[in-house]
C-alpha cells in the first residue's frame, strides 16, 4: 500500500531564509516553490534521492502551519507516506480503526492528491498519505 516515504514536511516562518541551509549547505536540488491556498501555505520541494523535504511557510495567520509554529516553533511537522491509490488506502485505514482528518482525499503540492491522518491514531505523529500528480 505504502511505496516509499514521499517527504518529511518542516515547517518554517520563512522559506527564503531557510532555503539556504537545504539548498547550498545541504546540496539538495531545489524543486520549486508553490502556494498551495487550501492549506494557506507557500511550499518548497528539495529532493533528496526519492524522496523530498517539504518545506512550509504559513500564507497568513490563520494557517494551520502559523498555529504549528506558534505553539511548537519550527521543525518537523509531518511525515509523508507515498500510496498510489490513495482512496482504498484511506479505506483500509478507516477498515483497520484509524481515524483521519480527510475522509476525502484534498488538493497537495505539485497536483498531488493527499490525506491526513488523525495524530491522535498515529501515536502524536501527523501522517500524510500522498498520492502524487504526475
Ligand atoms: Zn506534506
Amino acid at each position: 500500500m505504502l511505496h516509499n516515504l514521499n517527504h518529511i514536511g518542516i515547517a518554517v516562518q520563512s522559506l527564503e531564509a531557510s532555503i539556504p541551509f537545504y539548498r547550498d549547505a545541504l546540496t539538495l536540488p531545489l524543486a520549486g516553490i508553490e502556494e498551495v491556498p487550501d492549506q494557506q501555505v507557500r511550499v518548497a520541494m528539495l529532493q533528496v534521492g526519492e524522496s523530498k523535504i517539504e518545506l512550509l511557510e504559513p500564507s497568513s495567520p490563520d494557517s494551520p502551519i502559523a498555529r504549528f509554529l506558534e505553539k511548537n516553533g519550527p521543525g518537523i511537522h509531518h511525515i509523508a507516506y507515498e500510496v498510489s491509490d490513495i482512496a482504498a488506502a484511506i479505506a483500509h485505514l478507516k477498515g483497520q480503526g484509524v481515524r483521519m482528518i480527510d475522509d476525502t482525499p484534498r488538493n497537495g503540492a505539485h497536483g498531488a492528491r493527499i490525506a491526513f491522518l488523525h495524530p491522535k491514531s498515529s501515536g502524536g505523529v501527523l501522517t500524510e498519505l500522498c498520492q502524487p500528480g504526475h
